[in-house]
């Protein structure tokens, strides 16, 4: 038995997402007993998170979700590029919040824990659209009394200065790793049968290591460790040849489709 473990996260979650894949997802989850990360867009204002016509009992199924012990994400807004600023974590130069003014964030991110608040929903933790977001952002977000986020590289999770929880997010596809926490970052709008069908094989492989977000936040955590600050380095740098690296056209990795 590895002692690796994973959490599983869903973004770009709003009414009109993919509902026909989600479906197929939500009844692997619920077979394997998984509660996932599940980051939604509270206002969505991007094209391409439009897949499928919306669904009007959208956030009566985000209720019972959280009432299942399923951790809701804040994913940002309005899910719209507002400035070319990576941000801290800095992998993607796209944001609605780094480079943004303080008072500008406030009232987005207010607004948004308030569409949340009005529909019954306890937003749990911090998911930036295209990680990124700056130092106003999360203190914005301790002001509104979100303590975690789920981003940045690293083996474990750490607190911050702010007393923020960091959970990393270092993966895009279930990745054997004989030690450490590894959030595995999923994008289904765009899904065909063979990437539904390899994450179906992939959380049967890994259910026995998959833990939830509840049970992470649960544990203590001090300041982020000397190997961990040089392991984000190390994440940073392999993620950016990853992407960048020259491939034939038609295996060109797509950045957007994995980091939004
Ligand atoms: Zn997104």
């Amino acid at each position: 038995m590895f002692a690796s473990r994973y959490l599983v996260r869903f973004d770009d979650i709003c009414s009109t997402m993919n509902w026909r894949i989600w479906a197929e997802i939500e009844s692997c989850l619920h077979a394997h007993d998984i509660k996932p990360i599940i980051a939604i867009v509270p206002r969505n204002r991007d094209k391409k998170l439009i897949v499928d016509i919306p669904r009007r009992d959208f956030w009566e199924r985000v209720r019972e979700w959280q009432a299942l012990g399923w951790v809701i994400g804040l994913h940002g807004y309005e899910h719209r590029m507002i400035t070319a600023s990576g941000g801290i974590v800095d992998i993607n130069p796209k944001s609605e919040f780094a480079g943004v003014a303080r008072e500008v964030q406030y009232t987005k991110l207010q607004q948004a824990v308030r569409i949340f608040e009005d529909e019954g929903v306890r937003p749990d933790v911090w998911v930036a659209p295209w990680h990124s977001f700056d130092a106003n952002t999360l203190d914005v977000l301790k002001r509104l009394g979100i303590g975690c986020v789920s981003d940045g590289f690293g083996m474990h999770p750490w607190r911050d200065e702010l007393g923020l929880l960091w959970v990393p997010q270092q993966q895009w596809q279930f990745r054997r790793i004989p030690f450490g926490m590894w959030t595995v970052c999923h994008h289904h709008n765009l899904w065909n049968r063979g990437e539904l069908d390899r994450f179906i094989r992939d959380i049967a492989t890994f259910s026995r290591q998959i833990i939830s977000f509840d049970e992470v936040r649960r544990r203590n955590y001090g300041e982020r460790s000397a190997l961990d600050c040089l392991s984000d380095v190390t994440f940073h740098r392999m993620l950016r040849m990853r992407l960048l690296v020259k491939k034939p056209k038609d295996q060109r990795v797509d950045v957007n489709r994995y980091l939004e």
